[in-house]
């Protein structure tokens, strides 16, 4: 409202200043003028309108109050103004969202007539000869005056809207520039812009060196007018009432137009002119007064296909809710999946645990059946020892030592102690309780150590011999102590099977052979023993199946499970030849 303040004391003091000695009855008539030029220019152009006005009116003192769009808007909405006179476009949109309603139409000299006077001309530089047509301004850079001005921008727009063009999207550049309409022309002459729209005969205006520099494309074949045009014509300005304006003063000032003789520039006014094509206009580009067309166009659309969009919604809803189901069950299945395979983990784990455990059991047990013969074992370094000793003691009390004699007894004594300690620490070692491991190992080798630790466990030991052939430098990848675990077993049962036998007739016979296609290696332990029935060897392998009055029944069914964990199997026949029982098991090679 500031701004209105503003722009009607300024047009006070402008237009109305040399009034102000007139007698203070006098009634002012506000015009509203929508402004386009400085307040000089504008004063000169309408002073000839305000004498007229302020002599056909006695008692009334015309004033004229300049206004942009807002302002007008503004005023006329206020009603701080009487009567309008705008541009054609503007005046469409006063009058149908205030009623604004025309009582004369601008006829100037320049137009042949007052429904013909409004147009557009679009230029270029007349150098760019690859500037033409209208069509051409496809992604060049154009310049307008504003996107309110009507002839410096709206009726070129309904044009590139005809040609299938629309400014905002296939121009590279739309620059609103502002007026004076110089602003555009320069624009164009500097190269900022390649092409201008300027209301028509603008250029004609220029001083003629100026309008050489120009070409109007796409020049219409206008019937009488004077000026090159790109566009097709629209009536000129008119002047209008508010409908708070009193109707006698309406009539009054209608009256004094139309009588007003043209002035020194041929300007006059003339009975009011059809702004139809000014509606046409909007309501094809659905802008200005027509915007809500753009919103209703949507909203026709929408009720008239409702179905196809209730049937692409009902669609797309029913797409979401899947998707949503199916992430929903993956994640679900995955958390599942996820917690079963921890829980196996678990298990797995607790029994490998209890494996471990096991075996660990059955070792000690091995040990504890042959604890009386490794007792046994271990006396005898142990006696040796003490006779050494003892000699030493009486060689010494009879005076008969030597340093012979010290030095065989020391080296015996050492000798012994060794021995003894090797057979404590072979024990030590095979019942060690520890996680299942892998090696590398030589098999031949495996099996002399593990003979060698049974052997030197027992007193009455049986001859055992061990045949190598192919087989004697084959590795295996395997859990030592489980391989030496298993051969121990094989040979402490064999050496329980000939318990009753005189002990020159009791063997045992190790074999190990390559298999016939290459790829594992063949252990067989062989005892000559009162072997088994085959129905007791179909029981063989079943945990607590035992034929000992102290046995657990356990050995060889452990035995079956290590040898199957290293990839191989454990299986009882009896000899082709002879007494006694073959176990035999086959693990797989790993020789390069
Ligand atoms: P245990 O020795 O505690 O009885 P095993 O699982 O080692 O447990 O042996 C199970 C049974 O298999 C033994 O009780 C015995 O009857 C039979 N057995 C094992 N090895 C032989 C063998 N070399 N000759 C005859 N019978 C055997």
């Amino acid at each position: 409202m500031s701004f209105l303040r503003r722009c009607i004391l300024l047009a006070l003091i402008v237009f109305a200043g040399p009034l102000l000695a007139e007698p203070a009855e006098q009634r002012p008539v506000r015009i509203g003028l929508l402004a386009f030029l400085d307040a000089e220019a504008m004063s000169r152009q309408w002073k000839p309108l305000l004498a007229h006005l302020g002599a056909a009116l006695p008692g009334q003192r015309p004033v004229l109050l300049q206004f942009d769009h807002k302002g007008l808007r503004d005023a006329v909405a206020s009603g701080s103004v009487d009567f309008v006179i705008t541009n054609p476009g503007n005046y469409v949109a006063l009058e149908m969202e205030f009623g604004i309603s025309r009582i004369a139409t601008l006829d100037t000299a320049l137009a042949p007539s007052p429904m013909r006077a409004v147009g557009s001309a679009v230029i270029v530089r007349a150098d760019r000869k690859d500037l033409t047509k209208l069509a051409d301004l496809a992604g060049r850079r154009v310049a307008a005056v504003g996107e309110d001005a009507f002839g410096g921008f709206q009726v070129a727009w309904r044009e590139f809207a005809q040609l299938g063009l629309d400014p905002y999207a296939d121009f590279a550049e739309l620059s609103f520039v502002g007026l004076p309409m110089r602003a555009v022309t320069d624009a164009v002459a500097s190269g900022r812009a390649d092409a201008g729209i300027v209301r028509a005969c603008t250029i004609e205006n220029l001083p003629a060196s100026a309008r050489a520099g120009f070409r109007v494309l796409s020049p219409r074949a206008e019937a009488d007018f004077p000026c090159q045009t790109s566009t097709r014509l629209y009536p000129d300005w008119p002047i209008a009432t508010l409908r708070s304006t009193p109707p006698a003063l309406a009539k009054a000032v209608a009256r004094a137009l139309l009588a007003m003789p043209a002035t020194a520039e041929g300007m006059s006014w003339t009975v009011p002119a059809d702004y139809q094509a000014v509606h046409e206009l909007f309501r094809e580009l659905q802008t200005g007064p027509y915007s809500y067309l753009k919103e209703s166009t949507l909203r026709a659309a929408a009720v008239r296909y409702w179905p196809v969009v209730l049937v692409l919604a009902t669609l797309l809803l029913g797409w979401i809710i899947y998707t949503v189901r199916v992430e929903h069950l993956v994640h679900a299945r995955t958390a599942e999946l996820r917690q079963a395979l921890d829980e196996r983990k678990a298990i797995e784990a607790r029994m490998r645990v209890h494996q471990e455990q096991v075996e660990h059991l059955s070792r000690l047990s091995i040990l504890g059946e042959l604890s009386g013969t490794l007792a046994h074992e271990i006396n005898q370094p142990l006696a040796s020892i003490s006779n050494y000793a003892q000699s030493l003691v009486r060689r010494v009390d009879s005076g008969r030592l030597t340093d012979a004699a010290v030095r065989e007894a020391g080296s015996e004594i050492a000798g012994q102690a060794e021995r003894a300690a090797g057979i404590l620490a072979r024990i030590r070692g095979f019942a060690r309780k520890r996680a299942a491991v892998r090696e590398r190992r030589v098999l031949a080798q495996l099996v002399r150590e593990a003979v060698a630790l049974f052997a030197g466990m027992i007193s009455n030991r049986p001859e055992i011999r061990i045949d190598e052939g192919a087989a004697a430098n084959c590795t295996v990848e395997v859990d030592p102590l489980q391989i030496q675990q298993v051969v121990l077993n094989l040979l402490k049962n064999g050496l329980d099977a000939m318990q009753d036998l005189p002990a020159t007739e009791r063997h045992l016979l190790i074999t190990l052979e390559r298999e016939s296609e290459g790829a594992a290696l063949r252990v067989s332990i062989r005892d000559f023993g009162r072997g088994l029935t085959p129905e007791a060897r179909e029981r063989l392998f079943e945990p607590f199946f035992t034929t000992k009055p102290d046995g657990l029944g356990l050995g060889l069914s452990i035995c079956a499970t290590i040898i199957e964990a290293h990839g191989g199997r454990l299986s009882a026949q009896a000899p082709a030849e002879g007494p006694g029982l073959v176990f035999t098991f086959a693990l797989p090679m790993h020789d390069e």
